[in-house]
């Protein structure tokens, strides 16, 4: 089937050839700092052949409550017109960490499918107990957790949080510890673009880098993804 649909545009084109077609759980759309409203954040994705995509704008107590309505909606929206599937989701983002148990719960409530807690990256000034109380709370992922020490890492696993390995400048240049010790201790890791801007969207190609550039095997992006569709199937949207 895959073949007759792509026998009518070009081989050499054709999304859904190749290895599974891919997802990316963290983008942003102007609902917080990214550049594109959701609908054509999505067709932009659906146009390069995406399985699923979860839009996680940035959120606070302030924002929560008319950021996740929209969201929610536009995303339901969506899932009734176009192939690829849509997530509504936040990251709680630099939210005190004694916060965050009560807006991952709020979140969910307004009907955030996928809650990511923006993790103590290098890049900013996280404030520190950040991993552990998103972790704690049971987010689904903990995006870019920076220098996240062991300890937190074995919590993640019996927890069942995912850890992120990001495409997204400044907030890559931990990748290789968070491989490493995930790589140790068991936990489970997904890759994802923290995408504001086409320009942030990943090719296969680049998906692929990335993940080896994290020191991880050769072959890893598509265990990455086989994670990705794990998560995504546990918060019900079985793939
Ligand atoms: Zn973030
Ligand atoms: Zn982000």
């Amino acid at each position: 089937m895959v073949f007759l649909l792509c026998a009518f545009v070009s081989l050499s084109l054709c999304p859904f050839l190749g290895s599974e077609r891919m997802i990316d759980l963290h983008t942003h759309s102007l609902f917080s700092d990214g550049a594109l409203i959701p609908s054509e954040l999505i067709r932009r994705f659906e146009a390069m052949g995406y399985l699923a995509v979860a839009i996680t704008d940035h959120v606070d107590s302030s924002n929560l409550d008319h950021v996740v309505p929209s969201i929610v909606r536009v995303a339901e929206e969506l899932n009734h017109a176009q192939s690829v599937k849509v997530i509504p989701g936040v990251e709680l983002t630099h939210v005190p960490p004694v916060f965050i148990p009560s807006l991952v719960r709020r979140a969910r409530e307004m009907g955030a499918r996928l809650v990511v807690v923006h993790g103590e990256t290098i890049a900013e000034p996280v404030a520190p107990g950040t991993n552990r109380a998103g972790i704690e709370a049971g987010a689904d992922v903990i995006a870019h957790p920076g220098l996240i020490r062991p300890e937190e890492v074995k919590l993640a696993v019996s927890k069942g949080v995912f850890l992120e390995i990001s495409a997204r400048k400044g907030h890559s240049l931990t990748n290789g510890h968070v491989a490493k010790l995930a790589t140790e201790v068991g936990a489970r890791l997904v890759l994802n673009s923290d995408s504001h801007g086409p320009g942030d969207f990943m090719t296969e190609a680049f998906a692929a880098k990335v993940t080896q550039g994290a020191g991880l095997p050769l072959d890893s992006y598509q265990q990455l993804l086989s994670n990705s569709r794990l998560l995504l199937s546990g918060i019900g949207f079985p793939l």
